[in-house]
């Protein structure tokens, strides 16, 4: 089978790796640290808390910026759980904005139209978390501007987009956001293992999570004095939980990170291949706004089902050709969890219709030119003979 993302682990991830496991500090030594200022020297962000995971990055995120019960956050539809679950580990309730039916993003006047209404409701949400699907950045100056006339905060989910860029600024650099989610999981850009990084250019945000992130024990600022206190003397002053990453994961991040601007790069110049070679097929293909440079985390076609071809069928065929073809996403508010909420199974007219044609493509760093030729030549033929029947 051909997977539709896989990670790259080289010679050099696997001795940085090891380097750190012979050292005395496996954990919550100075590799953790180093992480941190690269994934700013990178992204340009002040401040980054890296964590075990991007669902523990949202979380943390969620509850820096006060997210608590009675408030709102809404994100969209078409992404992974986790975009949405942060909410509820705060208690909070969740609304979901309509797609954009070219980018498949969070929809601009979709957002407005809902903000307006909620207004009049006294509904606003507290947090809106834009998730930058496949690797394309939301409208993020329009959010912003939006951000402004109603008053809520900005959460970026780039778990498919470190390494991408918006206005020529790299995804992460928290512009026009308050807090950047990244996540490390395998199938991911880059990879520690599991992982994940919340950035961001707010000090008080920063410290919040840090804080949240162990424990919710500090060392460093005690309500006694150094001089007052005993050596062993340490405070835990917020609930928080351990949502650390390790040392040795670390250093893998910081290997991987090297090679992040090359990864992207390859999964351009496949991107552009699918591009060329699939243009012709009734497919509907990325479309990647002027001002983004699109990490490429997935590639995502719609199947013209208008054109009397099938979803379900042509998914099956491909995956009897040993292609690993996916689907992302399930719009959330169709799962089991978010039905009991009350969400009508159809809630998102535009995500309906993406959720009923989208197929993602294998498209990873590692994937082959011969392979890449295989899965064409597999949905050319494929959609030539469905078509006609
Ligand atoms: C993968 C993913 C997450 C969660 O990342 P983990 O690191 O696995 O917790 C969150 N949001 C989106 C959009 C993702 O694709």
């Amino acid at each position: 089978m051909i997977p539709y993302a896989a990670q790259e682990i080289t010679e050099e991830d696997i001795q940085s790796v090891e380097a750190v496991l012979r050292s005395p500090l496996i954990t919550q030594g100075n590799v953790v640290p180093r992480f941190e200022a690269e994934l700013c020297n990178y992204t340009g962000a002040k401040y980054a808390t890296v964590v075990n995971s991007a669902t523990s990055a949202l979380h943390l995120a969620c509850l820096a910026l006060d997210l608590t019960a009675g408030d709102w956050l809404w994100t969209s539809p078409v992404s992974f759980v986790a975009s949405a679950n942060c909410s509820q580990y705060c208690g909070a309730k969740i609304d979901f904005v309509d797609i954009d039916p070219l980018t498949y993003n969070l929809s601009i006047s979709a957002l407005e139209a809902k903000l307006q209404q909620a207004r009049v409701e006294n509904k606003l949400p507290k947090i809106v978390v834009a998730v930058h699907l496949a690797g394309q950045s939301c409208d993020m100056q329009a959010i912003h501007e939006l951000s402004q006339q109603y008053g809520f905060k900005i959460l970026e989910d780039a778990a498919h987009a470190i390494g991408g860029r918006y206005q020529h600024s790299p995804i992460g650099q928290c512009q026009y956001s308050d807090i950047c989610v990244f996540s490390f999981h395998p199938v991911k850009n880059m990879t520690t293992g599991e992982g994940g990084a919340a950035l961001t250019n707010q000090a008080r945000l920063a410290k919040k999570m840090a804080l949240l992130r162990s424990h919710g024990i500090n060392r460093e600022e005690c309500s006694h004095s150094k001089l007052e206190r005993a050596p062993w003397y340490y405070e835990q002053t917020a609930l928080g939980f351990n949502y650390r990453m390790t040392d040795f994961q670390a250093a893998l991040g910081i290997s991987q990170l090297h090679r992040l601007d090359k990864y992207i790069t390859v999964r351009q110049t496949l991107a552009d291949k699918y591009q060329q070679s699939l243009k012709h097929l009734p497919l509907t293909l990325p479309h990647i706004e002027t001002h983004c440079y699109c990490a490429f985390h997935l590639y995502i076609v719609l199947i013209n089902t208008d054109q009397g071809l099938n979803h379900l069928s042509i998914f099956n065929a491909l995956r009897q050709m040993g292609i690993a073809v996916n689907v992302h996403y399930i719009p959330i508010y169709k799962q089991p969890y978010y039905q009991k909420l009350g969400f009508p199974s159809d809630y998102c007219p535009n995500a309906e219709t993406y959720y009923q044609q989208a197929i993602t493509l294998p498209l990873y760093p590692l994937l082959t030119v011969e392979k890449q030729a295989y899965i064409i030549q597999s949905i050319t033929s494929l959609l030539q003979t469905e078509a006609c029947t």
